[in-house]
């Protein structure tokens, strides 16, 4: 999909956290992650298991009837969010009709939320089925609803983006959070 093509600078601190390392001084993640999956653990369906208490650690958006919204933790883009069933499913044609429609009225709800909050300009929206296809995370089937902006592959010098980055996704939830509450 096109957004594999999006420079993020902020997946260096993806890597950064892996290897427990920090950039600029900073912690390479600024919110704090209570109990992080195992390695090769869901963590979707970790994240849902956890008391709803430590959803913005865990950037746990909001908790639908048959879905859940988090936000990517190593994002492409500012407000990268993704939307799943709760259910651990890997196939589309193992939802059911409820989920199916509670994901595409939820994707439909989030793009005018980032229009709202984010002044976003346009979307990349779309399903890695299977790791052939760049699932990251093969066997919870997740929708990816990339915000974008004129201009956001090339705008932002790398040394700006190690400093504002720690608190983005903070940012980013808590705007998203209220502004989808309001
Ligand atoms: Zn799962």
């Amino acid at each position: 999909m096109s957004y594999d093509r999006l420079w993020a600078p902020w997946r260096l601190a993806y890597i950064a956290d892996k290897e427990q390392k920090t950039i600029g001084g900073e912690p390479a993640l600024a919110l704090r992650t209570p109990r992080q999956p195992p390695p090769g653990a869901c963590f979707l369906c970790h994240y849902l298991a956890e008391d709803a208490a430590f959803d913005r650690d865990n950037l746990v958006l909001r908790r639908a009837d048959r879905t859940v919204v988090v936000l990517n933790r190593y994002p492409y883009n500012n407000g990268h969010l993704l939307v799943a069933p709760k259910a651990h499913k890997a196939a589309l044609g193992d939802l059911d009709h409820d989920e199916l429609l509670e994901c595409q009225t939820l994707l439909v709800e989030l793009t005018a939320l980032l229009e709202r909050a984010f002044k976003a300009q346009g979307f990349n929206i779309g399903l890695n089925l299977g790791a052939i296809a760049g699932a990251g995370l093969p066997g919870h089937l997740h929708w990816h609803l990339v915000p974008r902006w004129s201009g956001d592959t090339n705008f932002m010098p790398v040394v700006a983006a190690t400093h504002i980055l720690p608190q983005a996704l903070e940012a980013a939830y808590d705007i998203l959070h209220t502004a989808w509450n309001e």
